[in-house]
């Protein structure tokens, strides 16, 4: 056993999330599994949480993830929230099928929720089975890994597992449980839900939780709830960026799926885009285009307004202060989204400076991509490997644009741009590698991945994808297949939320 982490019985659970009102949550165990069986342990992540690997991997440890066991000291939950639904209000969802087991404090000191998603009904569930096919289970299970892989702020999954059970959606289909580790599970619908009701105290107590657990430097500022307003309106403003330059659509941005610690928070009908074209949806319930690609930074901001309306009572004294202060706090959103969207997008085409028509030169990329369908990951990726002295090797970048001479026309005014920077050209293909990645969660993989468990209880492909995600930035011998969007056949349009 490793030396720095312990069995499953010696975990030290805590569950501060007890301490906040009764009014919040309510104390639910989950519904035991008929048969677990097990989709993947993730080691990594079991050993930063302290968990030794092996006792996990054993039948206990099994037991525990399926909900059939409750560790000795774990106190579990569900949690109360409410949330803007595109765009309406829902003053009582909570946690309905999943439930919060307790918090670990990971290996580097900070303490992180431990969530069973699919483990039974709870007081609000609303009429639902508390359930989750294993389909959405793996498809949270690699949309997650695949985020963390390239770096982007993300709840992450420690475990997936059968529960020999069957949930009928469409039509029968297996169950699982997932388990995830998140900073918390508070979400804007957390404040609302308190809100809503009048609750000030409770939205306060809420306040000061989020305050200590994700800002804990704010927590001296002069207006510490317009700081933790910032606070999360800055980490949102990044992760959305981050979102966007590697070309993920959440799909269902609702107040209750957006995470107060910055984090991506609920997988449903999420993708990663192929061609580039900002109006991408891929969510089979957003008839409306409302969470499109280019829709998230708009969203996000809209979203963030539900989170000021809700802390308003605790940002001044009287309506016109608390306004004042909340529209301060929310101003750094586009500023701070667009500085790290466009910085982003410079490293990807390798500027290391930031130069005046330097970001006319990226968005004329951009159009040029939409306009001629260029994959969104690999017209980058190529990119990476061009010479800025010659266009003899633009061959692998061209064949991307459906009328390669529409590269041809930017490829001259970026090499013009090239031939100012000061860097070497290895070492700035080198930086461009660096925030390229070859590999990224294409739905068609994760289809694959989701039907061959479906279909045969076959978690293969799963274990395949999660080895190139893992390292996305690097070249796979032998896997450049998953490299490669879609085959016309194959293409994925729409994802399916993970009901
Ligand atoms: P989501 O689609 O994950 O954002 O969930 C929205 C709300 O529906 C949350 O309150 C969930 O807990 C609830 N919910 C989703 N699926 C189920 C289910 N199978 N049983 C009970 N509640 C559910
Ligand atoms: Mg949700």
């Amino acid at each position: 056993m490793d030396a720095r982490t312990v069995g499953l019985d010696a975990l030290p659970w805590q569950q501060s999330y007890a301490t906040l009102p009764e009014r919040l949550y309510k104390r639910v165990g989950p519904r035991p599994a008929p048969a677990p069986g097990w989709i993947r342990l993730n080691h990594a992540v079991a050993r930063s949480l302290r968990i030794d690997p092996a006792s996990l991997a054993g039948p206990d440890g099994l037991a525990v993830l399926a909900g059939n066991r409750v560790p000795a000291a774990a106190e579990p939950l569900a949690q109360a929230y409410a949330g803007h639904q595109f765009g309406h209000f829902v003053p009582q969802l909570g946690d309905g099928r999943a439930l919060l087991l307790g918090e670990l404090t990971d290996s580097t000191g900070i303490r992180r929720d431990v969530q069973l998603k699919g483990s039974g009904p709870t007081p609000f569930s609303r009429g639902g089975d508390g359930r989750a096919p294993i389909g959405p289970v793996i498809r949270e299970y690699l949309g997650s890994e695949a985020l963390a892989g390239l770096g982007v702020a993300t709840t992450r999954a420690l475990a997936a597992v059968t529960t020999g059970g069957t949930v009928y959606r469409w039509q029968p289909e297996p169950g699982g449980v997932l388990a995830r580790v998140a900073a918390s599970h508070l979400r804007v619908g957390t404040f609302e839900y308190a809100a809503a009701r009048g609750d000030d105290a409770g939205v306060r107590a809420l306040a000061d939780y989020a305050l200590d657990l994700h800002y804990p430097d704010r927590a001296g500022a002069e207006h510490p709830y317009q700081a933790l307003l910032q606070g999360v309106a800055e980490a949102t403003a990044d992760l959305v960026a981050d979102w966007m330059l590697v070309g993920f659509i959440h799909g269902v941005m609702n107040t209750d799926n957006l995470a107060i610690a910055g984090e991506t928070l609920d997988y449903g009908p999420f993708g990663f885009m192929d061609a580039f074209d900002p109006a991408t949806v891929y969510s089979s319930i957003d008839t409306q285009g409302r969470y499109a690609y280019d829709q998230q930074p708009v969203m996000a901001e809209w979203n963030l307004a539900r989170l000021a309306e809700a802390l308003l009572p605790l940002l001044g004294t009287g309506r016109e202060q608390a306004l004042a202060r909340a529209h301060e706090a929310l101003a750094c959103f586009r500023p701070r989204f667009e500085a790290r969207h466009q910085a982003g997008l410079r490293a990807r085409i390798g500027l290391a400076e930031g130069r005046d028509g330097d970001d006319a030169l990226v968005n004329d990329l951009l159009r040029r991509m939409a306009e001629q369908g260029a994959d969104w990951t690999l017209t980058f990726r190529r990119l990476s490997e061009l010479p800025s002295g010659t266009a003899e090797a633009d061959g692998p970048v061209r064949r991307l644009f459906q009328d390669p001479a529409a590269f041809d026309g930017w490829a001259a005014s970026w090499r013009q741009r090239l031939a100012a920077e000061v860097r070497s050209d290895a070492r700035r293909r080198t930086a461009m590698r660096a925030v390229s990645p070859a590999y990224t969660l294409r739905n068609h993989l994760a289809q694959w991945a989701v039907d061959a468990a479906t279909e045969r209880l076959d978690f293969a492909p799963m274990g395949q994808l999660l080895q190139v995600l893992a390292e996305p930035y690097a070249d796979h011998p032998g896997w450049e297949h998953l490299a490669q969007p879609p085959r016309p056949e194959a293409r994925v349009t729409r994802t399916f939320c993970g009901t």
